[in-house]
């Protein structure tokens, strides 16, 4: 598949917009795939704008989008792992150096040289990777995921970034029955954390900045629903968390989460926002309480979690968009108004 309509970015003020890319031809070990539905992420935003400059700075044109759904239309010679007409996805990795210490571990989103689904140098046709908001993609066996056929392909979509990022850092701190999780920031991550956590039987706590999400997060899980911006309802329950997962994208006062954690609690954050945040010492020395971070899974334990939500029936809820409203969807995110992950149709791209 040489050339595959996309959406790209030209620079970090201007609006995605259609364009034509190259994709490599499969090699032995690749399997192409023709994309059905891809989620939109905050970090696609973040990227497409460069508001992470400091770490990884954008190359224009960028084509965004790292939770791909699809079927696979051909193999390579080598590839035993997928066949034409797989149902398969292809989360924020593409490749990594399989050698250090943390791929052997399975642990390939810890790889220091890891390639990413966009906006990594591009080991086959140079410049940058370039993600899934495009007609098709090619990518190793080894990096490319199998879909339960009973989950909705839309609502899986998300699972390959929103989903995996949340379950690990869930699985990692052991959430289950008896403790008190918090979960800051109903959006697309924060709600598949408030599901997951549910499922695997804890006290879901959360905590939004919009009141009017309290009955969806009740419904999504939720045991109770803290309104942060009132200061009554966040003194209620200071010193009783076991675990908060932080899911938030902008400037907010971490110490008030923090303060949230009993003795030897955990905060960890997955929300990845532009400025660095100030933490404050004595929340943290007062009760041995720590901060940590998470980012997204390995390629295997990506796998685990989507069987498990093959199994319990788990997706993301989602609203699914046409292409070209792509930039109305950035804008709305940026307003917390999303329920709670947009996902695009790509038939609407190729039509
Ligand atoms: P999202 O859908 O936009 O959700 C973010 C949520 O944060 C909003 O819905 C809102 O929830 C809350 N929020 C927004 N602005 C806020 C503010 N100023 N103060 C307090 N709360 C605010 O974003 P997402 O796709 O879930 O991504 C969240 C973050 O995780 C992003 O920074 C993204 O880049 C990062 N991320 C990290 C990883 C990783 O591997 N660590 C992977 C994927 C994404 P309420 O309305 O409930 O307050
Ligand atoms: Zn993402």
């Amino acid at each position: 598949m040489p050339n595959v309509k996309a959406y790209s970015a030209a620079s970090a003020t201007s609006p995605l917009a259609s364009a034509t890319i190259e994709r490599r031809e499969p090699t032995d070990n690749d399997v192409a795939i023709d994309i059905d539905f891809c989620g939109i992420c905050h970090s696609d935003l973040h990227y497409a704008r460069n508001e992470w400059a400091d770490v990884m700075e954008t190359v224009y044109p960028c084509v965004p989008g790292h939770e791909i759904i699809g079927r696979v239309t051909a193999v390579g010679s080598s590839v035993s792992k997928f066949k034409e007409g797989d149902l398969v996805g292809v989360g924020c990795l593409v490749d990594s150096d399989r050698t250090c210490p943390n791929c052997q571990e399975g642990l390939e989103n810890y790889c220091p040289n890891f390639t990413l689904t966009y906006g990594s140098p591009d080991p086959h046709l140079g410049g940058v990777t370039l993600g899934g908001y495009s007609e098709g993609i090619v990518v190793d066996q080894d990096f490319v995921l199998s879909i339960p056929e009973n989950l909705d392909p839309a609502g899986t979509a998300p699972l390959l970034c929103a989903g995996i990022t949340t379950y690990s850092p869930l699985r990692h701190w052991n959430v289950g029955e008896g403790m008190k999780v918090g979960v800051v920031g109903l959006g697309g991550l924060g709600h598949m954390g408030v599901k997951f956590a549910h499922a695997f039987g804890a006290h879901v706590v959360v905590f939004t900045t919009s009141p009017g999400k309290k009955d969806d997060a009740m419904r999504l899980g939720a045991d109770e629903v803290i309104v942060s911006t009132d200061p009554d309802d966040m003194g209620k329950h200071i010193g009783t968390f076991d675990f908060i997962l932080d899911c938030v994208s902008a400037d907010h006062d971490i110490n008030a989460y923090v303060m949230q954690l009993k003795r030897d609690g955990n905060l960890t954050l997955v929300g990845a926002p532009e400025k660095p945040m100030g933490v404050a010492a004595f929340p943290l020395i007062f009760g041995r309480r720590s901060l940590s971070g998470s980012a997204i899974g390995g390629i295997a334990e990506t796998q685990e979690m989507l069987d498990f939500c093959g199994k319990h029936n788990i997706t993301s809820d989602v609203e699914v968009i046409p292409i070209d409203k792509i930039n109305e969807a950035y804008e709305r995110m940026l307003r917390s108004d999303v329920k709670y992950r947009f996902s695009i149709d790509m038939g609407s791209l190729k039509s």
